[in-house]
């Protein structure tokens, strides 16, 4: 696709700290609309968070979700228009906590539109606090000493918890941190949204994403965090693909 603005990019300029991973994301999102997806109706959903104005940086319609209910926003729209590709876009403090509830019953029904769950540990947009995916040792604003699995418990593993579900299709887990891994995490979404497209049933791609801002780090030095933090406490694949019998 080379350095050419995606099509269904608008022109916006994105709100996001310098170096965060949510541009980066927004980017592979619209690579792939764009050679896959021109002709069909899109429907987004945004959520509460950093990304809360998702809806301003893509040319096609956004549904705007209450904190953690995309999910179910999303199961909405895509039982209204089923031929539309459907997709929520969500941080780790909307889908994985506020929204646990929500994504788990729209993947244990099956419901055959992809969640984009983007994991940077922290509850970013309110300042940096420990979330459901702060890894253990991890310092945050809430756990200044850093987290303790005996005192606040453990990080959660959305991924491993919904791969078991009979309604889901595919499930992966990508990151941002290195062009390898950026090419990884579009091949994901390209095959998430394929499924999606077959009526295979509810698809997720969660990409480990960095958040120097809040991590007190640059963001080369946030790249660095997840290669060599973060990947000790989630692992990287393709844990779950129906249509190839994964
Ligand atoms: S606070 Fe973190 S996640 Fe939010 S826009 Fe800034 S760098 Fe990105």
């Amino acid at each position: 696709m080379g350095f050419k603005r995606p099509e269904c990019l608008t022109k916006e300029s994105m709100h996001y700290c310098p170096g965060c991973g949510h541009g980066i994301i927004h980017r592979l999102i619209a690579e792939v609309i764009d050679e896959d997806y021109k002709e069909n109706k899109i429907i987004g959903v945004a959520p509460v968070g950093c990304a809360v104005f998702i809806y301003d940086y893509f040319n096609f319609d956004f549904v705007a979700a209450a904190h953690g209910r995309a999910t179910a926003a999303a199961t909405g729209v895509k039982r209204s228009i089923p031929d539309a590709l459907v997709f929520s876009y969500q941080g780790d403090g909307d889908i994985a906590a506020i929204g646990t509830s929500e994504v788990i019953h729209a993947a244990t029904r099956g419901e055959n539109f992809t969640a984009i769950f983007v994991n940077n540990g922290v509850y970013a947009m309110t300042g940096g606090q420990m979330a459901p995916t702060t890894i253990p040792g991890q310092v945050t604003v809430s756990s200044p000493y850093g987290r303790d699995p005996k005192v606040q418990g453990y990080h959660i593993k959305l991924c491993e918890m919904l791969v078991p579900l009979d309604g889901v299709a595919f499930v992966a887990r990508t990151s941002i941190h290195n062009l390898k891994n950026i090419e990884f995490t579009k091949k994901a979404i390209k095959r998430a949204f394929e499924l999606q497209m077959n009526n295979e049933g509810f698809s997720i791609i969660e990409v480990l994403s960095n958040c120097p801002t809040n991590w007190g780090l640059s963001p080369c030095e946030s790249m660095k965090r997840i290669e060599n933090e973060v990947l000790k406490y989630y692992s990287l694949g393709i844990f779950k693909d129906k249509g190839r019998g994964i």
